[in-house]
């Protein structure tokens, strides 16, 4: 056993020392990062060495754990899933359908029971990455534990969102975007699309200038952070899209209270048990087979 730790230990500082060219200090070390940034090197360079910096961070774990309990209880007060949210908002065409974000509205979703199994072990492997992260930001003084995983709603579009994080570097605060990649796409990697989409919408709601994917290597927990700036890196004409699905779904939402008038289902969606059905959370409600529909027990007027 103590030669599998000797030999764990031994290959995580060889990976250290590569990615920091030897050098034991994080402010000297070079980026473990590629050149091509969004925004150019001076922010990305800037933002991982603070990060790595706070990897040397005493721990607080009194207001580690303070912030676990917050983010525990919230998750435990929040009862049947209500609301849209950001992530089945920025999907592609091929995968986004009016018909589920107008059903979730009224009827009940399933749980989170339609997901395989595998799907299930990598959302909680990035639960525990996000955390990971929001411990170091807490500890070392980047964030404040209000500012970790809390999730907000916007009763304009009945969108539920929740950024991994808010920090400040110097006086600037900056949203935070935690991902995480196998070795061989993070080598390759010179941006996160999906987890750029989900930046610029949180950034936009939070009218927050400055915001980075944080993008984790599962291999070897070396990282890379890729900058948007609001005004440079991207406009409000990037995500209209996304904010013309939520007014549509508004409009529809009015429809189906006054007319009691349904969305088609998307094209692509055939039967019950076609791949498309047996992934969506409002399948039963759409076909009416398994719990049929269920009704919310919130009032949407
Ligand atoms: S089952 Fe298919 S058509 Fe129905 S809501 Fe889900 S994705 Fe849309």
């Amino acid at each position: 056993m103590a030669s599998l730790v000797d030999d764990i230990k031994k290959q995580a500082k060889e990976a250290a020392k590569k990615e920091s060219g030897g050098y034991r200090d994080p402010k000297s070390a070079p980026r473990g990062h590629s050149k091509e940034s969004l925004v150019g090197g001076t922010e990305a360079l800037i933002i991982e060495q603070k990060l790595n910096k706070a990897f040397y961070a005493t721990p607080n774990y009194p207001e580690e754990l303070r912030m676990i309990k917050m983010q525990k209880m919230q998750a435990q007060q929040q009862g049947d899933r209500y609301g849209l949210h950001c992530s089945a908002i920025i999907t592609s065409e091929n995968e986004f359908c009016y018909r589920e974000q107008l059903l979730s509205l009224f009827y009940r979703q399933a749980q989170g029971e339609n997901i395989p199994i595998g799907l299930k072990r990598i959302f909680q492997e990035g639960s525990m990455l996000g955390e990971k992260w929001q411990r170091l930001f807490v500890s070392s003084g980047l964030g404040k534990k209000e500012d970790m995983d809390i999730s907000r709603f916007l009763e304009k579009y009945d969108l539920s969102y929740t950024p991994d994080a808010r920090i400040y570097i110097g006086d600037e605060p900056w949203v935070v975007e935690i991902k995480s990649m196998n070795h061989f796409q993070f080598q390759k990697a010179t941006s996160h699309p999906s987890g750029r989409k989900q930046l610029r919408m949180y950034m936009f709601f939070e009218r927050i200038k400055r915001g980075f994917v944080l993008v984790e290597n599962k291999n070897d927990q070396q990282f890379k952070v890729f900058p948007e700036i609001y005004g440079e890196t991207f406009t409000k004409e990037d995500i209209m899209p996304y904010i013309e699905r939520l007014e549509r779904i508004q409009v529809y939402k009015r429809e189906f209270i006054e007319d009691k008038k349904m969305v088609d289902r998307h094209p692509k969606c055939t039967s019950a048990t076609c791949k498309m059905a047996q992934e969506c959370n409002m399948r039963d409600a759409c076909f009416n087979v398994g719990m049929g529909r269920v009704k919310l027990n919130v009032r949407n007027d």
